[in-house]
């Protein structure tokens, strides 16, 4: 077969890249190595920077996000004694939507099925070839039978575990990681959100965060030693835990229920230069995690998404130069999420190895954002997305 891009991954990053092209006119397959419903079943990420709702209302496909997506002004942080709000609205004038990851991609799955995108699933084997070439190539098998795209580019769209990435020769990749010496049980529950806003949580026992999908759901995280499994937490571990994390008047009005989902999430800074290698472009979680304090992964992978699509539009307008800066235009942005996704880690989270300066030092930095205006407006505009 042929098409004019193949897009390898199927999770919010291939989604949205094929449907902003199928809208420009621009034909593109998407290879998913899962079933559909396999990825509809991932709880990922809830946190829509006012940049990716409106990329996602230009793509047709913000209908639910606007009637069922929760609007956050602002955020609470309570550690080292402080309590703080930082108001995004009145710093920044800017906003985020709790709307999560999988209704996100349910939408783009229903707008591509109405419009007739192809999107093949279970694809298994996949293999970039001639990624350098101008006539790059995709082999996967389907039910056991070898197929192949021919195609004019190549996305790789396939997360941190794909092979797109690796597709790119060792020698010609930068690798930049800083693995945390702790990981994120979360948990989902069908209980009532803590407060009308996200609640993050600096304690000497260890960071927590009250997050949600919706007014009947929530999602809630504990910081945990990497050795520790889901099979050790019960959900009474879990609850007295996050009320010890706590302040008293918080923990008193928790409601506690029965976990629907359980999981623990290393974390991780990664970062992996450059983007692109000939035909191919890489996106989102295929080049780049961050920790999940910043809420960016998600989008993160909006903003690659988006300066892709629009320098392969170019391209078939007849316009190169966008596709051959879209690698340092991507990174640019990458590394300032990146930054700030770890500065919110080093804020808020539990470093017993590194002694009590750190812990010091991080009511110190707490102490400032209460007092500075320009501080708070500082985190606002990086929490709410810095503009692309
Ligand atoms: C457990 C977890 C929790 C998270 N929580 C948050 C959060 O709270 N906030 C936040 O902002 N971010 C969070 N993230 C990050 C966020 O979900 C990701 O940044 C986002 O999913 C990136 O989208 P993506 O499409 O680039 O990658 P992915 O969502 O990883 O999608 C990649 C797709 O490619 C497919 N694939 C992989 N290999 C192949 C192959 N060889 N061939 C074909 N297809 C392949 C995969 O099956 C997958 O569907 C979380 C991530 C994880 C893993």
């Amino acid at each position: 077969m042929r098409h004019q891009v193949c897009i390898i991954g199927g999770g919010p990053s291939g989604l949205l890249l094929a449907l902003l092209l199928h809208r420009a006119g621009v034909d593109a397959v998407v290879l998913e190595r899962r079933s559909r419903d396999y990825v509809l079943s991932r709880i990922r990420a809830g946190v829509l920077e006012q940049g990716l709702c409106d990329i996602l209302r230009k793509a047709g496909v913000g209908a639910r996000l606007d009637a069922e997506g929760f609007v956050h002004d602002g955020t609470l942080l309570v550690a080292h004694g402080r309590r703080l709000r930082v108001d995004f609205q009145e710093t920044t004038g800017k906003t985020v939507t709790i709307y999560g990851q999988t209704e996100v991609t349910r939408d783009l799955y229903a707008e591509l099925d109405r419009i007739g995108a192809k999107v093949i699933h279970e694809a298994e084997e996949v293999a970039i070839q001639d990624a350098d070439t101008e006539a790059p190539y995709v082999l996967f098998t389907l039910n056991g039978e070898e197929k192949r795209v021919d195609c004019d580019y190549v996305a790789g769209c396939d997360g941190f575990h794909g092979v797109s990435r690796r597709t790119i020769p060792e020698r010609l990749r930068q690798q930049f990681e800083h693995v945390y010496p702790f990981g994120w049980l979360g948990i989902l529950s069908r209980t009532r959100p803590l407060q009308d806003e996200l609640v993050y949580a600096g304690h000497e026992r260890g960071f927590a965060l009250c997050s949600m999908r919706n007014a009947r759901l929530s999602r809630h995280y504990l910081q945990v030693p990497l050795t520790d499994t889901v099979e050790e937490w019960t959900d009474e571990a879990f609850w007295a835990e996050l009320r010890r994390r706590l302040p008293p008047d918080l923990a008193e009005v928790l409601e506690i229920g029965p976990s629907i989902e359980k999981s623990i999430a290393p974390l991780r800074s990664f970062i992996s230069e450059p983007m692109s290698w000939g035909r191919l472009f890489l996106a989102g979680d295929a080049s780049h995690i961050v920790p999940p304090t910043g809420a960016k992964g998600l989008n993160l992978a909006a903003s690659d998404v988006w300066y892709l699509s629009q320098a392969l539009i170019a391209r078939y307008a007849g316009e190169e130069s966008l596709l051959r800066d879209y690698s340092a235009k991507a990174l640019a942005r990458v590394w300032k999420a990146s930054r700030f996704s770890w500065a919110m880690t080093r804020l808020l989270h539990s470093f017993p190895a590194e002694g009590p300066f750190l812990a010091r030092m991080q009511a110190a930095e707490l102490e400032h954002l209460a007092d500075s205006h320009a501080a708070q407006t500082s985190l606002a505009e990086n929490y709410v997305g810095l503009p692309y």
